[in-house]
């Protein structure tokens, strides 16, 4: 009785990782961000890299030796700091996601206020928290 029935399962819509979420944030979307951020990201350090090499090539073998041994290093280096931190931080947010510990308080196990988590999805601490460590890391 199978008439032409699809040869994957349809994308079952339930969201296992809610659960932890009392709050309206939907993780699965959270989650298609951050993955979309996330790729943008290491397009953004590839394609910065890939420029990094080509302009390398013209040098002394030494430096293409050295380029060659710290390559992971380029691929973070070639993009700015702020989009490093930020790549590091999705990379987290998605950890936690995973963990079903996404939308907590690193520091003080609160949930995070959602408004916060729609305006910074990889947030990982409460408004508060946040405040009180951007305001200590001021130099
Ligand atoms: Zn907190």
């Amino acid at each position: 009785m199978a008439r032409g029935a699809a040869p994957r399962p349809a994308r079952i819509l339930t969201e296992p990782g809610t659960a932890c979420l009392g709050a309206d944030v939907n993780t699965n979307a959270v989650r298609e961000q951050l993955l979309r951020r996330r790729e943008e990201l290491r397009q953004r350090a590839h394609d910065a890299s890939a420029d990094l090499r080509h302009e390398s090539d013209p040098l002394s073998a030494d430096f293409a030796e050295q380029v060659t041994q710290r390559e992971n290093d380029d691929v973070l280096g070639a993009i700015s700091d702020s989009a490093r931190v930020e790549l590091e931080q999705v990379e987290q947010a998605l950890r936690r996601l995973a963990a079903g510990r996404y939308g907590i308080c690193v520091v003080c196990g609160e949930e995070i206020e959602p408004e916060r988590l729609v305006a910074v999805p990889y947030a990982d601490r409460c408004y508060a928290c946040a405040e009180r460590a951007a305001s200590r890391a001021t130099r």
